[in-house]
């Protein structure tokens, strides 16, 4: 398998430190808001890749944190619960994000349920022992921060000018134009939440920075170094090159054998901003009917490493895709279709190619093209009712698109496709359009085939 690296910006054979074995961190949500969609693309692709890694053959394991305490949700949650103790309103504010991105991320056929999941806020001691380590650092009145002078190594991700080193930046996030010390620990405001912290025989009631939690909390479970590290673009600087800096500086070891980044999505050609009016969440896209792995398809159909322009119409495209997908699939409810002994006796291969496909640095477009053709001959010559569903599992492990456990119609349509047909073979044209017409009142498509009727969802 082989994979892009940003630490060599060249993709990359693929060797982990253990044989058989991969360690992944992904640097999880801030929860202070609901995801928009481009966050969304990110969880997707880094879903896709512990797939991929899975049908290679190995054994994954994916660490991803839930960052529930920075500048951003202590903000928030000073605005959305402004009566309570800072701590108690910081944890109701987190908790319900974080409950709202599970229910998106599970929407898009993202699969957390082997992956470890953890909150900053339960690894504070991890955080104040890793900061205890690093050698290069001052302390402020405002915080304790990381001292970039002494850090030769600095710059491992990107090329930085570096003149501006002996400044010190108080905010989680800033631009690539401030190479900065930044804080590992910050001392917090009156009615902020905050932790103790003794060091150097003081005590600095404050909170950590940002950067350092992901350090302590992938290195605790994964090692260091682990193999690999990804998130969005915009993490590259400042927030992995931080990472890197503070986990070097403390055992002098890299912090991850590869990082892999996925790229911006726009909306119309554009960054999303809220003063635009181009800033979608999930809901926003659900609410206009769409179904979410339509979503998930739009994001499969770029290159993680491009970035991707959404815009109503190419949505509705993906949307027309995933219905000709699921419509292949509920063929297996019909044995009608399943008239031709060979049909797809071709799965196998075409199931090779799209592995080797996505194992090429994550060619999701051409494993959706090697499906589409699997589809294209399913609609001429009909499927083996049999092999599909084997298929369709492993199509759902690879990619995620929900094609397997995709349901029956009930019991009264099957009636009235029934009663349909019998119209049909009796002549009796009219009752047998009244009948198609109150399938379709309930969302079902009749096509007659020389085998029989064939339904599918409109
Ligand atoms: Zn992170």
């Amino acid at each position: 398998m082989r994979i892009y690296n940003t630490l060599s910006r060249r993709v990359e054979e693929f060797k982990p430190i253990k044989a058989g074995e991969v360690k992944l961190y992904t640097c999880g949500p801030t929860v202070y808001d609901h995801v928009h969609i481009g966050n969304l693309r990110t969880y997707i692709f880094e879903d896709i890749l512990r797939r991929v890694l899975i049908s290679n053959n190995f054994q994954v394991q994916h660490v991803m944190n839930i960052t529930d305490v920075d500048d951003k949700t202590i903000l928030r949650s000073k605005q959305e619960f402004p009566g309570e103790k800072p701590k108690q309103a910081l944890g109701k504010l987190t908790r319900k994000y974080e409950e709202l991105f599970y229910e998106d991320a599970y929407k898009v056929g993202i699969d957390f349920s082997h992956s470890k999941i953890i909150r900053a806020t339960n690894h504070i001691n991890d955080m104040r022992e890793l900061i205890r380590r690093i050698p290069y650092k001052y302390t402020s009145d405002d915080g304790i921060y990381f001292d970039i002078s002494q850090d030769k190594n600095y710059g491992t991700l990107v090329k930085l000018d570096r003149t501006h080193e002996h400044h010190r930046i108080n905010n989680d996030e800033y631009d690539k134009d401030h190479v900065a010390d930044f804080a590992l620990w910050k001392t917090a405001e009156k009615d902020e939440p905050s932790w103790e912290f003794g060091i150097d025989g003081k005590n600095i009631a404050g909170r950590p920075g940002w950067h350092i939690e992901c350090s302590a909390m992938s290195v605790k479970y994964l090692g260091q170094p682990f193999d690999i590290h990804t998130g969005g673009v915009d993490l590259i600087f400042p927030h992995h090159e931080n990472e890197i800096a503070q986990s070097r500086a403390a055992i002098n070891k890299p912090l991850a054998n590869y990082f892999v980044h996925s790229e911006h999505l726009l909306v119309d050609g554009h960054k999303m901003s809220k003063t635009r009016a181009n800033f979608y969440t999930l809901d926003n896209i659900l609410t206009k009917g769409f179904d979410p792995l339509a979503f998930r398809v739009l994001t499969l159909q770029a290159h993680y490493r491009s970035q991707l322009n959404f815009t109503w119409e190419s949505l509705d495209a993906a949307q027309s895709f995933l219905k000709r997908l699921q419509a292949w699939a509920d063929l297996k409810f019909q044995p009608a279709l399943g008239h031709k002994s060979n049909a797809g006796h071709n799965y196998d291969t075409v199931f090779k190619k799209l592995v080797r496909a996505l194992s090429e640095d994550l060619n999701t477009a051409e494993a959706l093209a090697e499906i589409s053709k699997l589809v294209t001959q399913a609609e001429s010559e009909g499927v083996v009712i049999e092999k599909l569903q084997p298929m369709l599992k492993k199509l759902d492990q690879a990619l995620g698109l929900g094609l397997a456990n995709r349901k029956d119609v009930s019991p009264q349509i099957k009636k009235l496709i029934f009663r349909r047909e019998q119209a049909r073979k009796n002549q009796n044209w009219s009752e047998a359009d009244h009948l198609r017409d109150e399938l379709a009142n309930q969302g079902i498509d009749i096509n007659d085939t020389p085998h029989g009727p064939v339904w599918s969802r409109a």
